[in-house]
């Protein structure tokens, strides 16, 4: 059983408004097991909604069709759904009484136009709208069935909460899906791919997909179905868990945590804390630790030092390393991570200093060049040398990102 969803409204296909309503219904789906193969976005245009509603139908066992069921010239979907699937439409009395009565307290006046609310393709079963006037509707076809359900996320959801979830669950055969995430940091996303790729290739339960989600960050989802949810889960685990012995200490996570939430339930875990000094990433590292709620446990505070007299006054930078090295020096990574560690009264201290560009370079420091120093309570301070590319967003995320690892891999 395979699943199918046409988003409708040329708003969608706009620059301001995004189908989120597939998002939701991918998700449900998701957990009813019935995989989604396909999902599209089309304007209001009868010929094109009947075609992209034919092809589906005769694809996939459940379509869901959102939006496009009111009352106004736009709204076409019920006459494409007729047209795709050749099915009379009618005028359903019941229907009408309904919407006269809504329309009546609300003392409003019926037009015309409402009335094309009250068309049912003959087959359909309607699906009650507690919430605005477009009713759904749930119609056989050849394969299954078409669902029609109206635009506004705010009615989609209980609609199908109610009345649809129950019959798809009834309809789908016992499959559930289940899914593990590895997060994977410091690697690039072809080296990824190309330490997991001989595991996954040739699988197809699990799926593999690999995403890139920020430079330095790609995430590994692996699905799979079976028969019950603790079976697919153990299928997924132990894909993952292969694919993880190839990545090492690469990969920081197996639930779809952030880095910072890695690095800080670590920290919690030992009764440590951490400060941080930062120049080029402007303050981004301290918002990174404190973006979960309970970052007091193990985050000090920080300061950022852009300019040179305060990396002196505020995190005890020595004037005369700063004349010596310059402010992108490993010396200075390594006395701003001193400085946050003993001025902020931390175990760990962080330093960052970089040019995140797009001017600055200097001889043998080009722009994404980044210094980050570490101080612990067990060993002297040291710095790592990095280069980042992309435009200054990129570098400082990018920045952020790995002076997290570094603290990670320290504290493992
Ligand atoms: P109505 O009776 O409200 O007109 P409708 O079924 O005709 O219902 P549309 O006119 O297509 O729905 O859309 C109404 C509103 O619902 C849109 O302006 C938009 O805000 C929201 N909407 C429609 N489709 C989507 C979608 N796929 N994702 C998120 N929001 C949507
Ligand atoms: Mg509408």
């Amino acid at each position: 059983m395979r699943a199918e969803i046409i988003a409708i409204g040329a708003e969608l296909l706009g620059a301001q408004r995004t189908d989120t309503n597939s998002l939701y219904l991918a998700g449900e789906l998701a957990d009813l097991g019935i995989p989604l193969q396909r999902k599209a976005v089309l304007p209001d245009d009868v010929r094109e909604l009947a075609a992209c509603l034919a092809a589906a139908c005769r694809r996939a066992e459940v379509v869901i069709c959102t939006g496009g069921l009111g009352p106004t010239e736009d709204d076409r979907t019920v006459a494409a759904a007729a047209r795709a699937l050749r099915l009379p439409l009618v005028l359903d009395p019941r229907a009408e009484r309904r919407l006269r009565l809504r329309v009546h307290r609300r003392g409003r006046r019926l037009y015309a136009a409402d009335l094309r609310q009250t068309l049912r393709l003959q087959p359909a079963r309607w699906l009650a709208n507690r919430v605005g006037s477009a009713l759904g509707q749930w119609c056989p076809t050849a394969r299954g069935c078409l669902i029609l359900l109206p635009g506004p996320p705010g009615e989609l959801q209980p609609m199908f909460a109610a009345q649809v979830r129950p019959r798809l669950r009834r309809l789908a055969p016992p499959a559930a899906l289940a899914s593990r995430v590895l997060s994977v940091t410091g690697l690039p996303e072809s080296e990824v791919d190309r330490r997991a790729a001989p595991l996954y290739r040739r699988v197809a339960n699990p799926s593999t997909t690999i995403l890139a989600v920020a430079t330095p960050h790609v995430e590994l989802h692996f699905r799979a179905r079976a028969t019950t949810r603790q079976r697919a889960q153990v299928l997924a685990d132990t894909l993952a868990r292969r694919v993880e012995r190839r990545l090492g200490k690469a990969v920081f996570s197996r639930e779809g945590h952030s880095l910072a939430e890695v690095v800080g339930a670590a920290l919690a875990a030992r009764g440590q804390t951490v400060a941080v000094a930062e120049s080029c990433t402007g303050g981004a590292l301290a918002a990174a630790l404190t973006d979960e709620p309970g970052s007091s446990l193990f985050f000090r505070g920080g300061v950022v030092c852009y300019s040179n007299d305060l990396k002196v006054t505020l995190a005890g930078v020595e004037p005369s390393a700063l004349a010596a090295q310059g402010a992108v020096s490993a010396v200075i990574a390594r006395q701003l991570a001193r400085g946050a560690r003993q001025r902020l009264g931390a175990d760990w201290g962080v330093g960052i200093t970089g040019i995140a560009g797009p001017g600055g370079a200097r001889r043998h420091k080009p722009v994404g060049t980044v210094f980050i120093g570490l101080c612990g309570p067990a060993s002297p301070a040291r710095a790592r040398r990095y280069r980042f590319f992309g435009e200054r967003g990129m570098i400082r995320r990018g920045a952020v990102q790995a002076a997290l690892n570094l603290l990670r891999q320290h504290l493992d």
